[in-house]
């Protein structure tokens, strides 16, 4: 990817200091974390998102409540502010644009583009040699049956834009199921992927900053319920070369898009082999056990890539399980969040959202100890309570 001007004058520029103002695009549990990580820094946050009861914006100083593409309110926000981040991967990357003439952004609007289409971010794995599994563009039913006939005989149809935890996706063993999924789908661009028969999901979650140093956080191993984010273990259970080869898979990609910023890498692990599922712009759930088990979190590394301060190199204070609470959970009879804060070593973090509903991220816990493998059994009686 070429060198886009605006970084060449970024490595340039001094660190923003102290009191300067941060804009962030959307006002969801990240935003919220980032704009805690940012306050403990010294920095004021500006959330711009639609939603009068924004997560995000209950922790920050400043909200503008607009759309993303609300050219007064992107004027507004790159007045106000000094630098700007998204916590989501869907801001048009126009406003991304609009905002990068006058104030430094990052992400660039074109690494955040290659994330929004699951077309455009395996073409571009493929582009530079980084391991990924068949798949195939689809974008008319014509398409379906030769796509189908390369793959495995099972294979993942999902909208090429707009999925997330599971949505808009679905396993299919014949062509025709695919056609069906397809055809339920609106006709959308899709990608058809062949079924990995993965031995678990991992993620890698680095940080890059504007002079192309790299961190990254331990290997995560993520499980999941109901394709959602359950339960996240750290270090991941896999064969040190296997965690080393996610790092450099990582970092070799975020050089190759030239990042600046915080990215979340998910991918599959198949013994000793890896292939990429996707990516995320941003601090991803699965980082989240890096605000109490690490040194620096996944958001304070956010904040000191937007400033332009040098990454900060990491280290895993302990062993850690992550567990998402979902609404669910929180609706189900007689739940008491006492239960949980009572446990020790479980470190809650809420994020306030106004109402609970089913699958629904709410919070999360941290539970930290010695070994996974009691942090696992932990884990389950928590889950019991
Ligand atoms: P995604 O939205 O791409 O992260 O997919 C959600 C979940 O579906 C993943 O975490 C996997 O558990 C599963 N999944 C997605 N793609 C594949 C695939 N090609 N093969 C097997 N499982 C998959």
């Amino acid at each position: 990817m070429p060198t886009d001007p605006m970084r060449t004058d970024k490595k340039a520029r001094k660190p923003l200091p102290p009191g300067a103002t941060l804009g962030v695009l959307g006002g969801g549990q990240l935003g919220r974390m980032f704009s805690q990580a940012a306050s403990k820094m010294g920095y004021r946050v500006c959330v711009l998102d639609p939603a009068a009861d924004s997560p995000a914006a209950e922790v920050s100083a400043l909200h503008i409540k607009a759309g993303f593409d609300d050219p007064v309110a992107l004027a507004e926000l790159a007045e106000v502010c000094d630098a700007v981040t998204t916590e989501f991967e869907n801001v048009p990357a126009d406003s991304l644009r609009f905002l990068q003439n006058s104030i430094p952004v990052s992400p660039m609007p074109e690494a955040v583009e290659i994330a929004q289409n699951r077309n455009r971010e395996k073409t571009f794995f493929k582009e530079h040699n980084l391991p990924v599994n068949r798949c195939a563009a689809i974008t008319e039913a014509s398409q379906i049956a030769a796509a189908f006939e390369s793959m495995s005989g099972k294979a993942v149809i999902k909208t090429a834009r707009f999925g997330y935890d599971g949505k808009g996706q679905q396993v299919c063993t014949s062509a025709a199921e695919v056609e069906s999924a397809f055809a339920e789908f609106g006709g959308v661009e899709c990608i058809l992927e062949d079924f990995v028969p993965f031995d678990c999901e991992v993620s890698v979650v680095l940080a890059r900053d504007i002079h192309g140093n790299v961190e990254t956080f331990p290997v995560v191993e993520n499980q999941h319920i109901n394709s959602i984010l359950d339960l996240c273990i750290v270090p991941a259970r896999v064969p040190a070369a296997v965690l080393e080869k996610a790092q450099v898979i990582a970092a070799s990609l975020a050089e190759a898009l030239d990042y600046v910023g915080v990215l979340a890498i998910e991918m599959f692990v198949c013994g000793e082999s890896i292939s990429l599922n996707e990516i995320a712009p941003r601090p991803h759930n699965s980082g989240h056990y890096t605000m109490d088990a690490c040194n620096y979190s996944q958001f304070d590394q956010q904040v000191r890539t937007l400033v332009g301060l040098p990454v900060a190199r990491v280290d895993l204070h302990q062993p850690a399980v992550m567990l998402n609470v979902l609404g669910d959970l929180i609706l189900a009879n007689g739940f008491d969040w006492s239960n949980v804060q009572s446990v020790s070593n479980a470190h809650v973090h809420i994020y306030g959202k106004s109402e609970a509903r089913v699958a629904r991220k709410m919070a999360h816990i941290n539970l930290l100890g010695d070994n996974v493998a009691s942090l696992m059994a932990k884990a389950k009686s928590l889950k019991q309570l």
